[in-house]
């Protein structure tokens, strides 16, 4: 199986893989053959082989975040999700394509060339974790493990139809995944059946002392997920579906899964919510802020090619300015404003209140209702080379994902419902019942 699967992926034309790990896999996968020879038992994901955002650190293979700026970076250790995956046994294919540092909704903000969506190669395969999805859709990889800051799992999963989780923020570690904003990122599985989500999710959760944010869960067993006795309530944002942004037939579909749902006996109510522009401008300000913080590291002098004829301060401009892409500089000078004195608390501070205002907006929800259902993006899958003619447009496809992000919910992309997933989402914690609703909708 790895091996008929490395073929595939080196053959494949959507540009999903940034480096092959085939040494690393054969090697892994002849000693998954050989306990088996000698009658051994084996895990449930001994054998399993499955792809990795490139912004994952595997000890001794490279981590590029797609950019120019660590196009040559060797990791020196292995993240701790993705060690509790090698641990139980599954093995890892290939350092998937992505935008870059995780900017971007599309997968075009890479060096490796843009992702092509696994139902249409014209349209985008998502982002950022397009090269995730798109291989576990085209079944090059069993899942994969994407980074969720503010929609990078559900969206592309959604692109794409297949599953994607963002779990509740903390319940996996995020040790090795390069930062990109780091009070919303979140490792999350990509895959193609709820009960994939559930083992792969409980292999990776849990208290890890190198994340101070983790805490520690509870196992979700296969059949706690099959009885759905106290989703009662239903809830989704009214101004979601009413906004003029949204397409009508994502907005017709996913009526129609409200009123299927009221079929099977469950009370429905319409929530009131925050504006999208708001949603995507807190996102952005606070996401801004903390990848310009995050990534000042990247000078040179420890990542990066080192200038040696010039000054320090030159050295850091220079690398900074030839390798990182227009979307990264955008955001770095974005976030470098925000922060700035005179702007900060007009701007930054604000952005931090709004983010309280959504999450107690939140925490009356969830008094009200069990779950809360949206469609994944307003629009389908932009074609390629759209999203980097027109950015305004691509953060305005976030409505939907980010303010979920914002309140550190879990939150669950189904391919079904509409064009682009329905996304199911409960109170933090409640990652189980997120699941459990999946299942009931079959
Ligand atoms: N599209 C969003 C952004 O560019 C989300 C990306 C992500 O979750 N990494 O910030």
């Amino acid at each position: 199986l790895v091996q008929e699967k490395l073929d595939l992926l080196k053959q494949n034309t959507n540009n999903t893989v940034n480096s092959l790990l085939d040494t690393l896999a054969l090697s892994l996968a002849a000693k998954v053959d050989a306990k088996i020879k000698k009658g051994e038992t084996i895990g449930l994901l001994e054998g399993i082989p499955f792809g990795i955002k490139d912004v994952y650190m595997l000890q001794g293979t490279t981590a590029t975040a797609s950019s120019n700026l660590l196009k040559n970076y060797k990791s020196a250790y292995t993240a701790t999700a993705i060690q509790k995956l090698l641990d139980a046994g599954a093995i890892p294919l290939a350092k998937e394509n992505c935008d870059s540092f995780g900017h971007g909704s599309s997968s075009e903000n890479t060096i490796f060339g843009a992702v092509k969506n696994a139902i249409n190669p014209d349209l985008v395969g998502g982002g950022s974790s397009g090269g995730s999805a798109v291989n576990v859709a085209k079944d090059y990889t069993v899942f994969s493990i994407g980074g969720d800051t503010g929609g990078s799992v559900r969206q592309p999963a959604g692109y794409n139809h297949v599953y994607g989780l963002k779990p509740t923020y903390g319940r996996i570690s995020r040790f090795g995944l390069m930062a990109y904003a780091s009070s919303t990122d979140c490792v999350g599985p990509i895959a193609k059946s709820v009960e994939d989500i559930r083992i792969v999710l409980n292999v990776m959760s849990g208290k890890d002392i190198k994340d101070q944010t983790t805490y520690a869960s509870a196992e979700i067993n296969e059949d706690s997920i099959l009885t759905s006795t106290e989703i009662k309530t239903v809830g989704y944002f009214k101004n979601f579906i009413e906004s003029e942004a949204i397409n009508p037939e994502i907005k017709t579909e996913f009526l129609a899964t409200i009123e299927k749902i009221k079929a099977k006996g469950i009370v429905v109510k319409e929530l009131d919510f925050f504006k999208s522009d708001i949603l995507v401008s807190t996102y952005y300000t606070l996401a801004m802020a903390e990848t310009a913080s995050n990534l000042s590291r990247l000078d040179g002098s420890n990542y990066g090619n080192r200038i040696e004829d010039k000054s320090l301060k030159e050295s850091y401009a220079i690398t900074r300015s030839e390798n990182f892409s227009e979307e990264t500089k955008r955001r770095i000078v974005g976030g470098n404003q925000v922060l700035s004195q005179g702007f900060s608390d007009e701007i930054y501070l604000k952005g931090l209140a709004l983010r309280d205002s959504i999450s107690e907006s939140f925490e009356k929800d969830f008094k009200e209702v069990d779950v809360i259902l949206s469609p994944v993006t307003p629009n389908t899958p932009p074609k390629i080379g759209n999203s980097l003619k027109d950015p305004h447009a691509m953060y305005l496809s976030d409505a939907y994902t980010v303010g979920f992000s914002l309140g550190q919910l879990p939150t669950l992309t189904i391919p079904q419902g509409t064009e682009t997933g329905l996304q199911i989402t409960a109170a933090k914690n409640n990652d189980e019942l997120v699941l459990k609703f999946a299942n009931f909708l079959k």
